[in-house]
């Protein structure tokens, strides 16, 4: 008699089977999946190194570029850091302020003083007193009149000058400092440094009168600048003096500053330490 197996056991059979075709599809499929996965990884793997490469490389020739810019535009050759300040030269552009003071009996440039025509016997360095001659014989051009106040001060005289504004204003050193320059700490001591006036009086009222718009429009022409300006006296530490005129060597370098917009002492990076502006300032508002 032939065995039958019953069906309970043959279903058995076929569902073991089919569950053992099923856990081997299932294996078989998480099996690609990970494959996938891994291709899917390594794939991303590239496409991260390629582009970090990329960015590296672009960043690195930017790099190269701005060193190279730099370089070029340096004072010399392997110079990384550019400095944004003018290298003076001449001592015609040397910076005077309360921390760059000059040595005692210094004058610059020829060192040697010359007599200004028609000034009473007032002088000057020798170049800052023929170009103050031509920049006055351009002004009586223009049909105008001006009167030479102050020009080269001996040591003793910026002494005398400071005590005196010390005295005048009540014993008050640092607001007499924004007006007198302190000793050895003015351009007049340099011989590069002129007041010039209408009436005798130095005031501010001289930027109104067209003598003082005519110098302001052309001193550049004789390497004269504007040098205390109304927007610079928390940087320079003196008061507005639409009067007072600086040589600084050459019309060039003049207008050089002149159209930077700057005052000396951030064309040519000589600021004054803070202990030397940081008192003065309310007295420069
Ligand atoms: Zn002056």
């Amino acid at each position: 008699m032939e065995r039958t197996r019953p069906a309970e056991e043959t279903n058995e059979y076929y569902s073991e089977k089919m569950k053992d075709l099923q856990y081997k599809r299932k294996s078989a499929r998480r099996r690609q999946i990970a494959r996938r996965k891994r291709r899917f990884y390594v794939l991303l793997s590239l496409v991260m190194v390629t582009f970090l490469g990329i960015g590296y490389a672009v960043s690195h020739a930017v790099g190269n570029i701005e060193t190279a810019e730099v370089t070029s535009s340096g004072k010399s050759s392997g110079q990384v850091q550019a400095t944004p300040y003018v290298e003076p030269s001449s001592d015609y552009e040397r910076v005077i302020n309360r921390s760059y003071p000059i040595e005692p009996g210094y004058i610059a440039g020829t060192g040697e003083l010359r007599t200004i025509a028609n000034s009473g016997g007032k002088q000057m360095e020798t170049n800052a007193a023929i170009n103050l001659e031509k920049m006055i014989a351009g002004l009586n051009d223009a049909g105008m009149s001006i009167i030479v106040q102050s020009t080269y001060r001996t040591d003793a005289d910026q002494e005398y000058l400071y005590n005196r504004q010390i005295g005048r204003q009540g014993g008050d050193e640092l607001k007499a400092a924004t007006i007198s320059a302190v000793p050895l700490t003015s351009e007049h001591q340099a011989g590069l440094a002129v007041d010039l006036s209408v009436d005798g009086n130095l005031d501010e009222s001289f930027a109104e009168t067209a003598q003082g718009q005519w110098l302001l429009e052309h001193c550049v022409e004789y390497g004269y600048i504007h040098r205390y300006t109304e927007d610079k006296m928390e940087i320079t530490g003196i008061i507005w003096e639409p009067w007072h005129f600086r040589y600084v060597g050459s019309p060039e370098v003049a207008k050089a500053i002149t159209d930077s917009g700057k005052c000396m002492e951030e064309y040519y990076g000589k600021f004054l330490d803070p202990e030397d502006i940081e008192p003065y300032l309310p007295y420069l508002k």
